[in-house]
């Protein structure tokens, strides 16, 4: 027998419909491209958005059809996502962090038909357009009086493309699984490859990451997403607090310790996200000129680990609660985020502070698993380590046209490619990435853990390890250090610094010193690339 509840599909322009209805006079600021700071409300960002759907329509954007966005968060760039996907049509976020041909390759392979462009990436976009034949038209996020002159193609102002069609218009209905948006991972191993958001995914993931052991969204809440849309579906934060009501904060193109500094008090942000890279230029300019955040109630940090001394200064210097997340494109993209349950919810101190340098728990809709390499489940025991699994309705199934399809398995886990340990409270710790985890003689030891540690040598500037085939043990750990300047630390020092900190046998069997290590577009160390550069390297 069927419930006989209302069929009402998980469409997540519904959502700022929501807000224009129950919240319709709360304000969406945003620092705008030109330069001033803009302030609109719910109700006017869905007028526009249907407006744009109209446009898109008019301009025979189908159901289906991908719309590139290269843009920083703003108003603009929030109403061109609903106005995208009330019609069917697809919102594809582009990194403007990722090189040239990086770039064409993946509009080509997403055959996107239009660009939604900010001014401040029209010379890229220009060196790119020509290597995209499906581009048709491309529409400046700015007005008539800011328009550049450019050879992009069919280039219009935003203003005036929106100007060209009236509101009078309804979104279009179809399924909950209609994909609503795209976002392609960075790919640092191999090609990008498409991650395919639905409206239900955005929706239900939406709904996972209000909670308050989650972000902890309410309308009386004042949220600033640093984390850039196009980073990872913008953890969220589009669905997330149009659907509670909360006041939008946007921060547009200045991301610089002062910009941020400013905004977080000028507009009393409550709540706000983004990498640790940002966090270390805020704590850096409040260091540097002082300052307070009194409206700041707590600060969700993630996309890389979390360096407890942040999470110490954030906590015992400005009073604010910092949420060490992690989470993937994949994965739309919040996977974990540690909030204390009651089990951790009385330490202090020292003990606190590594509790919150875990990634934290799954929320409900999240499963998560550890597994050894034939699949075997390892124990939540806070100390053994596997290939950490998920698998739920707002974690990927696929990739587009079917790419890596060795990462999802018939009983519909992904393999996240991170390498983690469960402790029995449910609290989950990356110690690695799959790739770079060493396998010394049938057993694993941490790349990471070994290179936390190696920084905490007063002289090291910075630290990776990767692992040396070994005919033993099959590989060993060696450990390749940037000195800090000035300083010249010798092997035995630094080895002799690492001597009781960890297990003997996970000790590297050599250290290098080199002047530089290579890194990604995202700023993470590039193992890969270290590891060719090595490629020859035998132990002494
Ligand atoms: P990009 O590499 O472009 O940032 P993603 O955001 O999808 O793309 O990267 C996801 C990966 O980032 C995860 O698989 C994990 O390795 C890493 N990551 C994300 N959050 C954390 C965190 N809090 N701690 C450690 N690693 C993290």
């Amino acid at each position: 027998m069927l419930g006989l509840m209302q069929d009402w599909p998980l469409l997540a322009h519904t959502v700022i419909d929501h807000a224009a209805r129950s919240h319709g006079d709360r304000e969406v600021i945003s620092r705008s491209v030109e330069g001033p700071i803009h302030r609109t409300t719910y109700r006017e960002v869905r007028r526009r958005s249907l407006q744009l759907a109209k446009r898109l329509q008019a301009d025979g954007v189908q159901m289906g059809d991908r719309v590139a966005t290269m843009a920083w968060n703003t108003w603009r760039h929030f109403e061109s996502w609903y106005g995208i996907m009330g019609i069917g049509a697809i919102y594809h976020t582009l990194n403007p962090r990722l090189f040239p041909e990086q770039i064409a390759w993946i509009m080509n392979d997403a055959e996107d038909r239009l660009l939604f462009v900010d001014l401040t990436f029209v010379p890229l976009m220009e060196s790119i357009a020509a290597k995209v034949p499906s581009l048709k038209k491309v529409v400046i996020l700015t007005d008539d009086a800011h328009m550049p002159e450019t050879s992009l193609p069919g280039a219009v102002s935003y203003e005036t493309y929106l100007g060209e069609a009236d509101d009078d218009f309804e979104w279009l209905k179809f399924d909950e699984n209609t994909a609503a948006g795209m976002c392609y991972t960075s790919g640092t191993t191999g090609d990008p490859k498409g991650v395919l958001y639905s409206h239900r995914s955005n929706v239900l993931h939406g709904l996972t990451t209000v909670q308050p052991d989650m972000l902890n969204v309410r309308a009386s809440d004042r949220l600033m997403p640093v984390v850039p849309l196009f980073h990872a579906n913008g953890w969220s934060t589009a669905f997330a607090v149009p659907l509670v009501g909360a006041t939008m904060v946007f921060p547009g193109p200045a991301m610089d310790g002062k910009s941020i500094y400013e905004l977080l008090t000028s507009e009393r942000v409550t709540i706000t996200a983004a990498v640790p890279t940002v966090w270390l230029m805020l704590l850096q300019h409040m260091e540097a000129n002082g300052g307070s955040l009194p409206d700041l109630s707590h600060v969700v940090i993630g996309g890389s680990a979390c360096p407890p001394a942040m999470i110490r200064t954030f906590q015992e210097k400005y009073d604010v609660n910092v949420m060490h997340a992690w989470g993937m494109t994949e994965m739309s993209p919040v996977g974990t985020v540690c909030s204390l349950k009651p089990e951790y919810a009385e330490l202090e101190g020292d003990a606190r502070i590594a509790v919150q340098s875990k990634q934290g728990h799954a929320p409900y809709m999240v499963e998560i698993k550890i597994t050894d390499d034939d699949n075997e489940e390892m124990p939540w025991d806070g100390k053994t380590f596997g290939r950490l699994k998920v698998r739920g309705p707002t974690i990927a199934r696929a990739y587009y046209k079917e790419r890596g399809a060795d990462q999802f398995d018939d009983d519909g886990w992904f393999d996240t490619g991170d390498v983690a340990h469960m402790d029995r409270y449910g609290y989950m710790q990356i110690t690695d990435r799959s790739k770079d985890v060493i396998k010394s003689g049938g057993e694993w030891i941490s790349s990471i853990d070994i290179e936390n540690l190696a920084v905490g040598h007063p002289d090291v500037a910075e630290a990776a390890v990767i692992g040396i085939a070994h005919p033993k043990w099959s590989e060993r750990p060696l450990l390749i250090v940037v000195r800090k300047e000035g300083t010249t630390p010798t092997k035995e020092d630094v080895l002799g610094f690492l001597d009781g900190k960890i297990a003997k046998w996970w000790t590297p069997d050599d250290v290098v010193f080199v002047e530089e290590i290579p890194h990604t577009a995202t700023g993470k160390i590039q193992k890969v690339a270290l590891r060719e550069q090595f490629a020859d390297y035998a132990f002494p």
